[in-house]
């Protein structure tokens, strides 16, 4: 468990964090969204020691974390960044394995480590394994940072907005293959975005953060159906606001699911009436020329991801 209690940071007169409290359950997915600005990063450097708080205590299983062997914690704390940042002068698998070779496992072991994880991730070792980072695609390299994060099987990984620089489309499967990671593997993950959509999609807990408060923690279902304030309701609306489509759309990208229940939205409703309906209840019955379709939240957040943000 993670626990931070009355954490501030002040940076030179500017508050980034103020009084947090916050509790990260053991083998969690926990989110932290919120704007550019918000403390989202602070929080997460405090959390591996890369800056320390100004105020307050952070606990990581009932110790301080001040009170860890600063080698010894970041063994346990595997950090995923936004920009790739592989070593562009060594091959795939001794990118994957350079923290193992700094703990001294042999050359066979590191290997052998690389080889699985690229396995795991989908990506063919006998292929990748030997390649130089500039022979992958964006989507490839960061599939390598998220499995150099777990190669020494830390007990935490926390990840900095990392799939923001892709292309909805690698995103949304980076997405998929984090909550496959998550579902695989006993860690706890702590990942870091200002898409409420992906927040809403990936987090077991989700935390809104603004201007270095907590607005909100709660599951998505929470955070949708119950926002605490026009900020969080806001923050979640602007999104849709921005995007003009149809719900028709939505069924032209294959998701639904024919019903014989009466519909309650047509199909040429803007896909904001759908979400607004969505925070009522688990799944919308719409009208359709061919015969009604039930439309849930996760195929609107799944939609969504493959949607750009911005
Ligand atoms: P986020 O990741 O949510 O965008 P950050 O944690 O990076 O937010 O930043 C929170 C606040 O702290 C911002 O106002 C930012 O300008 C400020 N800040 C971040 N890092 C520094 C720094 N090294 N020096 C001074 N101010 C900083
Ligand atoms: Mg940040």
């Amino acid at each position: 468990m993670i626990e931070f209690k009355n954490v501030s940071k002040r940076y030179s007169g500017n508050q980034a964090i103020d009084d947090l409290n916050l509790t990260i359950p053991t083998g969690d997915f926990f989110v932290l969204v919120g704007p550019s600005g918000s403390g989202k990063t602070t929080t997460l450097k405090m959390l591996n020691r890369l800056i320390a708080p100004t105020d307050g205590n952070i606990y990581f299983n009932d110790k301080r974390l001040i009170d860890y062997d600063l080698t010894q914690l970041r063994l346990q704390m595997g950090y995923v960044l936004q920009n790739i940042a592989l070593f562009p002068n060594l091959t795939i698998q001794d990118n994957i394995a350079i923290q193992a070779e700094s703990l001294g496992w042999s050359r066979k072991r590191r290997i052998e480590r690389a080889r699985t994880l690229l396995q795991q991730v989908d990506l063919d070792p006998d292929k990748y394994a030997t390649r130089m980072p500039s022979e992958l695609s964006g989507g490839e390299q960061q599939r390598v940072g998220i499995i150099r994060a777990l190669a020494i099987k830390p007990k935490v990984v926390l990840m900095d907005e990392p799939f923001s620089a892709l292309d909805p489309i690698s995103r949304k499967q980076l997405q998929d293959l984090v909550l496959r990671l998550h579902h695989e593997l006993d860690m706890t993950f702590v990942f870091v975005t200002h898409d409420m959509h992906e927040a809403l999609r990936l987090g077991q807990h989700i935390a809104v953060m603004r201007l270095g408060h907590i607005q909100q923690v709660g599951t998505s279902a929470e955070i949708m159906q119950h926002p605490a304030n026009d900020f969080v309701r806001g923050f979640f609306e602007n999104e849709h606001a921005s995007r003009m489509v149809t719900v028709q759309t939505l069924l032209d990208a294959g998701y639904g699911t024919p019903v014989t229940t009466p519909a309650t939205l047509s199909a040429t409703a803007p896909v904001r009436e759908l979400a607004a309906a969505l925070q009522t209840t688990s799944a919308v019955v719409v009208a359709t020329p061919t015969g009604s379709q039930s439309l849930t939240t996760p195929d609107l957040l799944d939609y969504l991801a493959t949607k750009e943000a911005d």
